[in-house]
């Protein structure tokens, strides 16, 4: 059985070929995959019957095994999504109140950077996904949405997992969320934590996805707190690198500040951050602390984060609050989790070969 979204095109008028089938069924099949974004191949009803029914059996339709599914009361919808190896992944699905549908995906099974007050952080990290474990989870709400006679507008790769961190596939499920899904750069945004070589190249893969970068402090001192992964790169060397983003981009920077209250919501720390970020083109979004179990501290009170905003306003740097979505079914930002299955385990549970 082969899932058909891991084939390109061309791969896809290859294989109707080697079956005898003229090649203009391949682009039929690719629209009813991609702009009608149907769930089953009986509803490919422009296909003969017979190639229906050989497509059905020998091809699925996708991989990702829905494990859960949970709505909040503000329409967020969370998914659980079994892997077939036993890992669990989530995806998220935020409906906001203009035509906006932005998907939020996972790139990892778990997340090896380890920030402290990330659930994803706090369960380890288990492995990279595939290129098309990531854009699938886009393609399921894309499929749903559709039935739904609606469409999916942006995709967020903020989920689960650094997406620099697995740079290959991550940028290749970009790609494809582009050139297959119709999902403008423009509506994707690439969130890391601050691995500097890859923001680096990927500002020289001349794409105009938006790129997000958690910074969530703005001494190394409290960074470090933080952000393990500042041991390794320095406030200054990430904004160098943000800097080479921008110039060969021309695009803005946002910065994500978790709002965390007696940490990173002090006068001190918006003076250190508006006095770094100062006639930089980017933007600031501040998002209060979304509970985890692993993590004691409290969201900082809207009071202070105002204060927070006036300060940065006074170096000229803009910054907003995002609005918290999904904390009712812990769907919000740095709250998705599951049991990590350790590279070990696999061994016992698949019998497929460790890579
Ligand atoms: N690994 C990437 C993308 C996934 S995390 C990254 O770190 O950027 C998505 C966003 O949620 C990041 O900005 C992250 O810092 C933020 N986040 C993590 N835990 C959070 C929490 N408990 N409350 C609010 N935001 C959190
Ligand atoms: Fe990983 Fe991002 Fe969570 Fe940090 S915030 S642990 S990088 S998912």
């Amino acid at each position: 059985m082969r899932n058909l979204y891991e084939l390109t095109l061309a791969q896809l008028e290859d294989l109707l070929q080697s079956w005898g089938e003229p090649t203009f069924r391949a682009r039929q099949i690719w629209t009813w995959l991609y702009d009608r974004r149907v769930a089953s191949f009986d509803e490919m009803t422009n296909l003969p019957k017979h190639l229906r029914e050989k497509l059905a059996a020998d091809n699925r339709l996708g991989d990702l095994d829905m494990a859960a599914e949970r709505t909040s009361r503000d329409g967020t919808i969370k998914r659980l999504y079994r892997l077939h190896d036993g890992q669990l992944i989530e995806s998220v699905l935020m409906p906001y109140d203009d035509d906006r549908r932005t998907a939020c995906i996972s790139t990892q099974a778990g997340c090896a950077m380890g920030c402290v007050f990330c659930a994803t952080g706090q369960m380890g990290f288990a492995r990279h996904l595939t290129p098309t474990e990531i854009f699938e989870q886009a393609v399921r709400f894309a499929r749903d949405l559709e039935l739904q006679g609606d469409r999916l507008s942006n995709v967020v790769l903020m989920g689960m997992g650094e997406p620099f961190h697995n740079y290959d596939s991550s940028v290749a499920a970009i790609r494809r969320l582009m050139s297959d899904l119709g999902i403008g750069a423009r509506h994707i945004t690439v969130s890391t934590v601050g691995l500097v070589p890859q923001i680096r190249r990927f500002a020289d893969e001349g794409l105009q996805v938006k790129l997000a970068i958690s910074l969530h402090a703005a001494t190394d001192q409290e960074r470090q707190k933080l952000l393990p992964v500042n041991k390794r790169w320095l406030i200054t060397e990430l904004l160098g690198a943000c800097h080479y983003y921008i110039e060969k981009t021309g695009r803005r920077v946002t910065f994500e500040w978790a709002a965390i209250a007696g940490e990173n919501d002090t006068p001190g720390q918006a003076h250190a951050l508006g006095k770094r970020l100062s006639g930089m083109l980017c933007h600031v979004n501040i998002i209060p602390l979304n509970p985890t179990s692993g993590y004691a501290h409290s969201p900082a009170v809207m009071e202070r984060i105002n204060a927070f905003i006036d300060i940065l306003e006074s170096y000229g740097v803009p910054a907003t609050v995002r609005v918290r979505r999904g904390i009712d079914i812990d769907a919000g930002c740095g709250q998705l989790k599951s049991a990590v299955i350790h590279a070990s385990e696999i061994n016992i549970l698949s019998d497929q070969p460790a890579d």
